[in-house]
């Protein structure tokens, strides 16, 4: 069975006084899922017990010359379990490709750490009918050999619904989701992301191969955040 598992991605926001939005998070976390949050890599040591925390990004090599990068390893060390990896943000603000992507991946592993891999088509590519090939040909290009529900979260986020308030509709995610389901197996949990709230949540949960959200925007709160995750306990 897959777990579900409600995350959220902080991207390039917080300071150390939002460490409280995290606390009552993890007070308020619901039993029976696991809970993520992806804060910037600076908070990442001072989250609070009782929810799982992870990285944004890992650079694939252990350590050495990379100006402001940061290591699976680092990561590990300051906290984390887990790692996104493939945003689309990281896509298009730093060109990163699907072969980049699976190198993080794969180091995301050996720093022992649950990769939440993200991938998501564009609105021109879903408008030209192309959603599914574009999906297939990212996982075939960035998912390593070797993963599986204990290593690897797949996240799918389609470009368009990020950070816009556009929801993919219920239609749209089941076919994604039903189509990943068929590529990665029984057991790993697959994310819907893009522009997930309270609101919305629970029809998005009601699907059968919809593991849980990675959320955006309603995740810098717990007061957005909790009720998408208890949402996802009560599924
Ligand atoms: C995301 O950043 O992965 C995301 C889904 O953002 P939002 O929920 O704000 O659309």
């Amino acid at each position: 069975m897959p777990q579900k598992i409600a995350a959220g991605n902080w991207k390039m926001n917080g300071m150390r006084a939002s460490l409280d939005e995290a606390r009552a998070v993890a007070s308020g976390a619901p039993d029976g899922i696991t809970t993520v949050l992806c804060p910037p890599a600076t908070l990442l040591a001072a989250m609070p017990e009782g929810l799982a925390a992870g990285g944004q990004y890992c650079h694939p090599a252990v350590k050495g010359a990379h100006t402001g990068d940061i290591s699976a390893e680092m990561l590990a060390d300051a906290g984390a379990s887990h790692c996104i990896t493939g945003h689309s943000e990281r896509r298009a603000d730093h060109g990163e490709t699907d072969a980049d992507v699976r190198a993080q991946t794969e180091a995301a592993w050996r720093g022992g750490l649950i990769a939440i891999l993200c991938i998501g088509e564009t609105l021109a590519e879903r408008e030209a009918g192309r959603t599914l090939d574009v999906l297939m040909g990212q996982l075939d290009g960035s998912l390593p050999e070797g993963a599986g529900p204990a290593n690897t979260i797949i996240a799918y986020e389609p470009v368009w619904a990020i950070g816009t308030g556009k929801v993919a509709t219920p239609d749209q995610v089941a076919e994604v989701h039903d189509a990943l389901r068929g590529r990665v197996g029984p057991d790993m949990s697959l994310l819907y992301g893009g522009s997930v709230k309270a609101g919305n949540a629970a029809e998005l949960f009601a699907l059968v191969n919809v593991d849980g959200a990675l959320v955006g925007g309603a995740s810098l709160t717990a007061a957005d955040f909790l009720p998408i995750a208890e949402a996802l306990a009560a599924s």
